[in-house]
């Protein structure tokens, strides 16, 4: 887990502001569910044999005895609250974004960290690939915004009419290897055979080359919706490779799975996703069939910083407020009140006491004027301006400041 401070925290806004923008465009709708939830959300939701119910959730007890988990992830959550709410009731799809962090206690590495942020993107009530190509097209846009081209990995792992063959097909393959399979592989081919392709273990990704794939065994209905996911991203202009093994950590996925990767780099995904059709009848015996994605937003964040794509700077302040003596200090308050009003953007030191120390801070900061607010100037209304490259100083009236400053600024 890591804190992000001020230089980053720009960074991180910046993604925030675009992923938002873009989803509202396409008529995606805020929502903010709870970090806590109850531990057997994710048990049924993602699934008890996942690694990350297994392994990676931060799960307790209470002193009144419930069993709550940090979320992991928000799919469960926003399937939850859609279902708590009646949200069924309204006009089909309902489409939802929500950002925010997840936990997941997983080894510490580059891109993956314990807490970590995310912009989630979910469209609830739509069976058809309208939903996914949706989906793909307001990521590549997010990411257009911010400077970056991607390209999708994608798959379809079917639905339960065609996966049981495929199943039963990479059981027999496995089993006959399993002398070569990892300890963990060897239970998942158990527990959670679809799981084997997701391990990253060198023997097991050697294995994995030669195993079964899911294309071969879908239904005519699969096979259809994935054909018109494709057609549909062909004629978007979005580039995809077929990733015939890919299947993702999360049980609740069904037919259509990707990841998105940033288009020249072999990095890590910045993004995952896909359908789950059958997870609002997990959670409530309900059929409601949904799409969605989640962006990694600390990756995202890393690979602009990697590739020097700064965001867009806000307004840079060119004036500093300089305060001498208490009831000047208390008068600051004002004056910073009657900047915020007018949209300037000032800086200033409260705590700083010293004329000197503050005329230092304001051209290290490279001020173009600084305020001089003394003990005279405050019984009387006015204040001093300071011109920082020549010296020049005048005394203005406090209530023209605004407009004094509108103007110098406009000149420079
Ligand atoms: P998932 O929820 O596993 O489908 O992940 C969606 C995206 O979240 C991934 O593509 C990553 O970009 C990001 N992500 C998942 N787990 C982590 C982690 N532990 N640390 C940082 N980013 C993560």
């Amino acid at each position: 887990m890591h804190d992000i401070l001020a230089d980053e925290y720009i960074f991180y806004q910046s993604v925030f502001e675009k992923a938002e923008k873009v989803a509202s465009y396409y008529g995606f709708q805020p929502i903010q569910t709870t970090i806590l939830e109850k531990t057997e959300l994710f048990t049924a939701g993602v699934g008890a044999a996942t690694d990350i119910v297994e392994k990676q959730m931060y799960s307790f007890r209470t002193k009144g005895g419930d069993h709550l988990s940090l979320r992991p992830e928000m799919t469960a959550s926003i399937m939850r609250a859609y279902l708590e709410h009646g949200m069924h009731t309204l006009p089909q799809p309902v489409m939802l974004w929500q950002k925010g962090p997840c936990f997941r206690h997983e080894n510490p590495q580059k891109g993956r960290t314990r807490e970590f942020q995310q912009f989630d993107m979910e469209i609830i009530g739509e069976p058809k690939p309208i939903a996914e190509v949706i989906i793909i097209q307001v990521l590549k846009s997010i990411f257009e915004e911010l400077g970056l081209s991607i390209i999708v990995h994608i798959n379809s792992i079917g639905d339960k009419e065609c996966r049981p063959a495929y199943r039963k097909e990479l059981i027999g393959y496995y089993r006959r290897k399993i002398n070569n399979l990892c300890p963990d592989c060897k239970r998942r081919l158990k527990e959670n055979p679809l799981r084997l392709l997701d391990c990253k273990e060198e023997k097991c990704l050697e294995l994995k080359a030669g195993a079964p794939q899911m294309a071969n065994y879908l239904c005519s209905s699969c096979k259809q919706h994935f054909r018109e996911v494709l057609e549909a991203l062909d004629s978007a202009d979005i580039f995809y490779v077929l990733d015939n093994h890919l299947v993702r950590g999360l049980d609740y996925y069904s037919r259509t799975v990707f990841e998105i990767f940033e288009n020249e780099g072999s990095g890590d995904a910045l993004a995952g996703g896909g359908r789950y059709d059958y997870l609002a009848k997990t959670l409530s015996k309900k059929d409601f069939p949904a799409m969605g994605v989640a962006i990694g937003v600390d990756r995202l964040v890393q690979l602009m910083r990697d590739k020097k794509i700064l965001p867009k700077q806000k307004k840079q302040p060119k004036v500093f407020l300089i305060q001498l003596g208490n009831a000047a200090k208390y008068k600051s308050l004002e004056i910073i009140e009657m900047f915020r009003k007018a949209h300037l953007p000032l800086n200033q030191s409260i705590s700083k006491d010293s004329l000197r120390g503050q005329l230092n801070l304001a051209s290290k900061l490279d001020m173009a004027y600084a305020l001089i607010l003394g003990q005279q100037e405050v019984l009387k209304d006015l204040i001093i301006l300071r011109d920082m490259r020549s010296g020049n100083q005048e005394t203005i009236n406090l209530r023209d400041l605004v407009e004094v400053i509108k103007k110098k600024i406009a000149y420079d």
